[in-house]
């Protein structure tokens, strides 16, 4: 038996048609929302993201901006930056693209966001609201790991849930939002013991290493749903000939890239887990649709009164 592939790009496209349509609902208001992004310098995988989000906006219909400071910049010039986009009504959601380089106060930079603009849900305010439950920005790529769930069916109320990873942008909001969804929640490092008889137990294992197909068939529970969070890259023949020697379509891409794609997740987990997320094509899109819902929630958040006396005058 195979397991059930849980295609990241039909759910990313449904959540961000759901965004487009919300922001074409309020044109009559005349507002919709704005996301700066920040980027410093030049790291060709930051420009990538920042395109792959910027362009998104545009299709949604969100208003957004591009900073580029140079990667000389100071932390007081991106503080400036930062205050200058906190204080600016039309822009709901600010992000700076990791990573900063190496002079800037990376934790002072993300600690001035105004945590009502903060998208990426990385303030200790907005940390601290997801661990309450209160209303708050909550970060992309766990967010989207639960609307991953949510929409194609799987329990989450009383699994026992795994997650292999503990950063703060990813493994631990993951873990509290499995906690806040009722799931019975177990988080594992790198000191860990015995991780592979953990992630056995569990009937949801999300793995948000950082490590090459790590996560092994021994791993996992015939029948568990398994989240991978990972992206790295094989460029080496042998690894790739290892993890997806006759697979036809990954070999074309090898040829043409000299690398391809892979999790955290051996793709052979795919023979014994009940349903899977690939990569590409499972959590990574997500990841963007969910800036995209966060930015237009942090609108609400912060204009929604206003908002709603504009429409009641209008009435
Ligand atoms: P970090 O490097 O910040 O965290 C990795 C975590 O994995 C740490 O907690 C670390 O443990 C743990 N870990 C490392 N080695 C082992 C091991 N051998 N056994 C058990 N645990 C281990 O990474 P991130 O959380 O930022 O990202 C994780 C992965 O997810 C990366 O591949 C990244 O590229 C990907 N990612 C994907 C996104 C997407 O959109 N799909 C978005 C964000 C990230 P310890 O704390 O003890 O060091």
């Amino acid at each position: 038996m195979s397991a059930v592939i849980l295609d990241g790009n039909r759910i990313s496209a449904d959540i961000k048609n759901e965004v487009a349509d919300e922001i074409r609902g309020l044109a009559g208001s005349g507002v919709r929302p704005g996301l700066a992004v920040v980027l410093v310098g030049h790291n060709p995988a930051s420009e990538v993201y920042v395109r792959s989000k910027v362009k998104a906006c545009e299709a949604l219909g969100v208003y957004s901006e591009k900073h580029t400071p140079s990667e000389h910049v100071s932390t007081e010039e991106l503080l400036d930056l930062v205050e200058s986009l906190n204080s600016r009504d039309e822009i709901d959601g600010i992000l700076v693209q990791l990573p900063l380089p190496p002079q800037v106060d990376a934790k002072k930079v993300l600690m001035a966001v105004d945590p009502a603009k903060d998208v990426d849900g990385f303030h200790p305010m907005n940390v601290g609201f997801l661990s309450t439950q209160r209303p708050g920005l909550v970060p992309c790529t766990p967010s989207g790991v639960m609307e991953i769930l949510h929409r194609s069916g799987i329990s989450v109320s009383g699994a026992d849930a795994v997650v292999v990873g503990r950063s703060d942008i990813v493994g631990k909001p993951m873990a509290m939002l499995l906690t806040n969804a009722h799931a019975t929640v177990t988080i594992c490092h790198s000191k860990s013991h015995d991780l592979p008889g953990i992630c056995r137990r569990a009937d949801i294992l999300v793995a948000a290493i950082g490590r090459t197909g790590m996560i092994t068939r021994d791993y996992v529970k015939p029948g568990a749903t398994v989240i991978d969070v990972g992206m790295n890259k094989i460029a080496d023949r042998a690894e790739f000939e290892r993890f997806f020697h006759g697979d036809a379509k990954r070999e074309a891409a090898f040829a043409k890239n000299g690398s391809v794609l892979i999790g955290d997740v051996d793709p052979a987990v795919a023979e014994i887990a009940g349903a899977i997320t690939p990569v590409p094509g499972g959590v990574g899109p997500l990841t963007i649709a969910m800036l995209m819902s966060n930015t237009l929630k942090a609108m609400k958040l912060r204009r929604g009164e206003r908002l709603r006396e504009t429409a009641v005058r209008q009435a």
